[in-house]
């Protein structure tokens, strides 16, 4: 620390950033108060130098002529760094022209994604969790906006990002999300879907739905255009589309008054109908559109459901001709009203981006996460080969219990034995479908396990390690993540 002196001495003309530990980029003042983050072995922390230093929580170092703190990356500190540097706050980006989103469930993947979105002008979301991921990481929502926070000061990221809460169901989770300045809230409306309409006979369908007066009006006899396309609804396929989304078009309505109408926050609103079994056709999302905006709800974004499967961590699985059909009206529908397709699941589809990219203008929210979670797992292969071996075993004695809360198609079969692989191949495993979402869908149980001490069985060991591989892990991220954007733009730009 004595070193540290010497450096607040010299500022702000210092060149010996190295020397001393610091952040090169993270050197910021504000009204003659210096920060800026120093690493050290164990942990990286954050220096205050200036007349009103205090207003950051730690202790006090002796950097004469100015009063100075040494404050450790706590919550406390991270709500200080934010009023005084704003870049370091999210911001509402959905309606920006593209966006993308980076799930980060070990907080460590941010120095990465930052290297990708230097060079793209999509605007990322580095703080991007569901309740789900929450629960099965130990974090909460104050940790997840944190650790984008520091990760943007630290590397001097300026150009703005967003913090989504993702898969929102209940109004418990909206507020909480709020309450800390989330800028985005996806509203997961499918608890409120139903998935047995679509196998139901006419008759059953007849039986189940009498249509409202005012529907009927509004959709019966009717031919809408959207960009030349045109769309109509016979009487049963309306009734199918009230019975499957009347009680969510309702559910987000309500949502929508309560947290977001007549301008009672400035986040964003995403509806996600993604996360059910039935496909969302384009007619049935030209009903839930049509319906949400005569009730005054304004989205920035809807998830459909597409056609084919989306399964987590790998390529898109399905008929490539028929995604592309529909995603032409999906993205029509979605220009029409006014709003951007989100493409949930969107780690790793890469033969499909292309086509994203072109049919929606470069107009588009992309959402990932599982990915950043492999590319860390990559990272430990490739750095402690013994270490992966371990996790790998366990992966595979826990999946029948993961694959309970995922639709994935694994085979296990197919993975080939780690006996066979020698150490420098093991990352090749993350090439192979199979490893990738036994691997993917396991994190939780990988993250959570311990010792019959109480003690992490792997989660300490893997910290140190992504801690001691950062840069790795960032140039693995920013390839695998910048893969993701090449493959976007090259739909739309010429
Ligand atoms: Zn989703």
């Amino acid at each position: 620390m004595s070193n540290l002196k010497d450096f607040v001495q010299q500022l702000p003309n210092s060149k010996d950033f190295k020397k001393y530990g610091v952040y090169p980029d993270s050197l910021n003042q504000v009204s003659g108060l210096w920060v800026f983050m120093v690493k050290e072995p164990d942990q990286d922390f954050l220096v205050a130098a200036g007349k009103n230093a205090s207003i950051f929580h730690g202790e006090s170092m002796h950097c004469e002529p100015l009063p100075c703190i040494k404050a450790p990356l706590s919550h406390d500190n991270a709500v200080v760094l934010r009023e005084l540097f704003p870049f370091t706050k999210p911001i509402p980006v959905l309606s920006k022209k593209r966006s993308f989103g980076l799930g980060d469930r070990l907080g460590i993947a941010t120095p990465g994604h930052i290297k990708v979105f230097k060079k793209y002008n999509a605007y990322p979301i580095f703080a991007q969790q569901s309740i789900r991921e929450l629960n099965l990481t130990n974090r909460t929502y104050e940790e997840v906006l944190d650790a984008a926070s520091f990760a943007v000061f630290r590397d001097g990221y300026k150009d703005g990002f967003g913090a989504d809460g993702d898969h929102l169901k209940k109004p418990s989770e909206i507020e909480y999300a709020l309450s800390l300045g989330f800028t985005m809230i996806t509203l997961d409306c499918s608890e409120y879907i139903r998935n047995d309409i679509t196998g139901m006979t006419k008759a059953q369908v007849n039986h189940e739905c009498v249509l409202p007066e005012d529907i009927k009006k509004r959709y019966l006899n009717k031919k809408f255009e959207i960009e030349g396309i045109s769309i109509t609804f016979d009487e049963e396929e309306l009734k199918r589309n009230v019975l499957v989304y009347g009680k969510a078009v309702e559910y987000a309505i309500h949502i929508y008054q309560t947290y977001f109408a007549n301008g009672k926050t400035n986040a964003n609103f995403e509806i996600s109908i993604d996360e059910t079994a039935t496909p969302t056709s384009p007619t049935q999302h030209y009903f839930v559109a049509n319906e949400l905006t005569l009730h005054g709800v304004k989205l920035d974004t809807m998830a459909p459901r597409f056609c084919g499967e989306f399964q987590k961590g790998v390529d898109y699985v399905g008929d490539i001709k028929q995604f592309e059909e529909e995603l032409k009206i999906h993205a029509a529908i979605a220009r029409h009203y006014g709003y951007k397709l989100s493409i949930h699941s969107g780690s790793d589809k890469f033969s499909i981006f292309t086509l994203i990219g072109k049919h929606t203008l470069g107009n588009f929210h992309v959402k990932t996460a599982g990915t950043n979670w492999l590319e860390a797992m990559r990272t430990v292969a490739s750095s402690d080969p013994k270490l992966y071996r371990e996790i790998h075993q366990y992966a595979l004695s826990m999946f029948s219990e993961a694959k309970k809360f995922y639709h994935v198609t694994t085979d296990l079969t197919k993975i080939p034995s780690l006996d066979s692989l020698k150490d420098e191949e093991l990352v090749n495993l993350f090439k192979q479908n199979d490893a990738r979402q036994m691997i993917h869908i396991t994190y939780g149980y990988i993250l959570n396990v311990k010792n019959s001490d109480g003690s992490y069985r792997f989660k300490t060991k893997l910290y140190k390690l992504w801690r001691e591989q950062s840069e790795v892990y960032a140039e693995m991220l920013s390839k695998h993540i910048g893969r993701h954007l090449e493959l976007l733009y090259k739909g739309f730009e010429k």
